[in-house]
């Protein structure tokens, strides 16, 4: 495979750019070798700046759920175009964009639109501290929730790639005011709430995991969350910037039926584009200025070529309940196909899958939280990582992410996925 024009882009990247990229996990740092500098994609496939060809399993960490280029969400882009990008002043699509979230997303009641997943979940812990009176938050290890200082604690995702879980830069003040357990250890949660009295305003997790890998949420957690939250007076926030819209059209706060008092939402809600939401009760979002007194702001918070592709977008998924289907399917058969590999070649393995989110571990341990996600074999990882690409499947470039399947995968794409893994791991363990 010849990646001479990446290879060449690196290393001119890296003359300007810090470690030559402008997200830390890109930098395949955690595989290793030299990231792919990609020129363009299209339904199923991506293409690198040396014209090869891979299946799509990342779809830009998300937002892409339809594969991408979709005719309905260019058009709507190029439609708006047509108006100029940009305003700084109130618009008729996003009067529709809150409509629509509030319509699909059940906790949703009131919403603000913003320019990233980060600014989503930065503002709804103020809004949920300035509607308690309380300072101190409660998030789990290895849930990343973008890169505000209170969640660089025991953070997720690339934090976690990169064995930098508590960020230099964060004050002893800002971090003292986050308190960390494990993820479904529904029991440490209440001895962190025993131990603080009445100061947590907030408990902030993601429904289902993405940033640790992905780890599905054990039965009652969530469920002893929000009765936990309910007697606490407590905000429980879930960070949906991966799931929402994705797990289902409302969301995993739908598929597993409990609902939070405020939710986060990124990624597909801007169809592609940067877009961030966060919403709730009504009670708690009227805090937010000019309604309330917590402030929040952006210049240009609910873009119009934003609002147009993200509209586009979420309009799809509301009128086509069979994407979740097909997706469910997708994500059944791809693990089952892998599964199979596995267990013929002895691997040690553990695969963790809800609908189209899922991750294949390399370790014969349950994933369930941090900690066994951690016992994965991270250099065999690496080492299939590029086994696949060599074969022409693009995966997440480290053991912490959980791939994101589209509905331009069809069965036959399935296959050849499938196909590919075994045929990589007979190489590898060769
Ligand atoms: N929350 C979650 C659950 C995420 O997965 C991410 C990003 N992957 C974020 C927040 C941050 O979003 P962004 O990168 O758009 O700032």
């Amino acid at each position: 495979m010849n990646i001479h024009s990446s290879e060449a882009l690196f290393e001119k990247a890296n003359q300007f750019i810090p470690g030559g990229v402008n997200s830390p996990v890109r930098a395949f740092k955690a595989v290793g070798g030299t990231p792919l500098f990609i020129k363009s994609a299209r339904g199923p496939y991506i293409y690198d700046e040396d014209d090869n060809q891979y299946i799509e399993l990342i779809n830009s960490w998300g937002p892409m759920i339809l594969g991408h280029c979709n005719e309905l969400i260019e058009k709507a882009v190029s439609d708006a175009l047509q108006h100029s990008f940009s305003f700084g002043a109130p618009t008729r699509k996003e009067v529709e964009m809150a409509e629509r979230i509030v319509s699909m997303v059940p906790s949703v009641e009131k919403v603000r639109m913003v320019n990233s997943g980060t600014e989503a979940t930065m503002s709804a812990i103020r809004v949920a501290r300035g509607f308690t009176g309380r300072d101190k938050i409660i998030k789990f290890e290895g849930c990343y929730h973008g890169h505000g200082d209170s969640f660089l604690i025991a953070a997720g995702s690339g934090a976690a790639t990169f064995g930098a879980p508590d960020s230099p830069g964060v004050t002893k003040g800002v971090a003292q005011d986050t308190l960390t357990a494990p993820y479904n250890d529904l029991e440490a949660v209440q001895q962190l709430v025993d131990a603080n009295p009445k100061q947590i305003a907030a408990l902030i997790i993601e429904p289902v995991v993405g940033n640790m890998g992905c780890v599905l949420p054990e039965p009652g957690f969530l469920e002893g969350l929000r009765s936990l939250c309910d007697k606490e007076g407590i905000v429980l926030i879930f960070d949906e910037v991966m799931t929402g819209f994705r797990l289902s059209k409302g969301g995993a706060q739908e598929r597993f039926g409990v609902i939070p008092d405020m939710t986060t939402l990124g990624k597909i809600i801007g169809g592609g584009m940067p877009v961030g939401a966060y919403g709730g009760k009504e009670e708690i979002m009227n805090c937010v200025s000019p309604a309330g007194p917590v402030y929040q702001a952006g210049t240009l918070s609910g873009n119009p070529i934003a609002m147009s592709a993200g509209l586009a977008m979420l309009e799809y998924l509301h009128d086509h309940a069979e994407v979740y289907l097909t997706l469910d399917n997708s994500g059944v058969k791809l693990t089952q196909g892998f599964r199979k590999s596995m267990e013929k070649l002895g691997v040690e393995y553990s695969i963790n899958q809800i609908g189209s989110m899922y991750t294949l571990f390399f370790t014969n341990e349950k994933v369930y939280n941090f900690t066994s996600a951690k016992t994965s074999d991270l250099s065999l990882y690496g080492r299939y990582f590029h086994a696949m690409l060599r074969r022409g499947v693009y995966l997440g470039p480290s053991q912490f992410e959980s791939m994101f399947l589209s509905t331009a995968l069809n069965d036959a794409l399935l296959e050849q996925v499938i196909q590919a893994n075994d045929d990589a791991l007979n190489e590898i363990l060769a």
